[in-house]
């Protein structure tokens, strides 16, 4: 079977609070000076990526997701899991939640709701997030966005490069300015505002709010969930597992040389170079990665190792 990974060009989006690091960091052809995110393993409609390489090039992931479910171990569903984005937040991000599964297929007809988790690349010194909130209650959280007392209700979180939060489906958060992430996620894209500073739009009106929606979803009260981060460290290289959840497990690939012989243990992997550049070695075969790149290594593939200097971000559905 094929084992070449498919390498992806990713889909670009203008958001109001983005920035140009996609293009000046990653080289990414942005489109506007206002590019927010690169949607670089995705096959969501509303951002589809497109193989650039071997007998697919052309197709986008969604093709090869329905054509060929061989490459993903005939993984089981109708939709591609997982999205993978980078997001350049020139400014702050609203304040939002994400439904879990169940409310995502009742209220808004679609397959999955969304759990994410973010790798900070790079932010400004004083960068923050909102991460949580401190209601206890739900009718103390419907209150507090009643009277707009984001100062009290809002749990401010000071961040570093190198942090990572777990973000599971009703976590009240938001993304401030500074901020270069990568994010692992569901194959969403509904997303409920509660909160957007009362500031315009692209059209100068303010942008929507989903205010029942965030006060249906949001987990009250918010509790912080614990990481455990497992470590292996070989002489050129070391992984951390940063999380493993119910769908999916994202791990921080740090390759300073050679990586030993990595064996199978997903159904598929996908992977994105942060940072350096190197070869993905296959059997026989090298494929040269540098930064911004986004892949899918297929099932097919029972051993791999990576060669060079880089850092990555690679994630599988469990
Ligand atoms: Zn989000």
């Amino acid at each position: 079977m094929d084992k070449t990974p498919l390498f992806l060009e990713p889909a670009l989006h203008d958001k109001i609070w983005g920035g140009t690091r996609l293009r000046d960091l990653f080289g990414y052809n942005i489109p506007s000076e206002t590019t927010g995110e690169c949607w670089g393993i995705s096959a969501h409609p509303n951002g589809p990526a497109v193989i650039k390489n071997g007998t697919l090039a052309g197709k986008t992931l969604a093709d090869a997701w329905a054509q060929h479910r061989e490459l993903f171990d005939n993984y089981a569903g109708d939709d591609f899991p997982l999205l993978t984005k980078i997001l350049d937040a020139r400014t702050d991000l609203s304040v939002q939640v994400h439904p879990d599964d169940a409310y995502a297929q009742a209220k808004e007809h679609v397959p999955f709701g969304k759990t994410e988790c973010w790798y900070i690349i790079d932010c400004d010194a004083d960068s923050e997030i909102v991460y949580g909130h401190t209601a206890q209650t739900r009718e103390d959280f419907r209150k507090a966005v009643a009277e707009k007392k984001w100062d009290s209700l809002l749990r401010r979180v000071k961040v570093k490069p190198g942090d990572f939060f777990y973000v599971p489906s009703g976590t009240i958060h938001a993304i401030c300015g500074g901020c270069l992430i990568l994010e692992t996620q569901q194959s969403s894209d509904t997303t409920y505002r509660v909160y957007d500073y009362d500031r315009p739009g692209a059209d100068g009106k303010p942008r929507e709010l989903h205010i029942q929606q965030s006060i249906d979803v949001a987990n009250c009260p918010h509790v912080d969930p614990e990481l455990t981060y497992h470590v292996r460290q070989e002489t050129e290289a070391k992984f951390t597992e940063l999380l493993r959840e119910s769908l999916f497990t994202v791990s921080h690939w740090e390759v300073r040389g050679c990586t030993e012989p990595i064996k199978k243990n997903w159904p598929f992997l996908l992977m994105s170079v942060l940072d350096g550049e190197g070869k993905l070695q296959i059997d026989d075969s090298g494929y040269d990665l540098k930064k911004g790149d986004h892949l899918v290594v297929p099932a097919s593939v029972e051993t791999l190792q990576i060669i060079g200097h880089a850092d990555l971000i690679v994630s599988n559905p469990v």
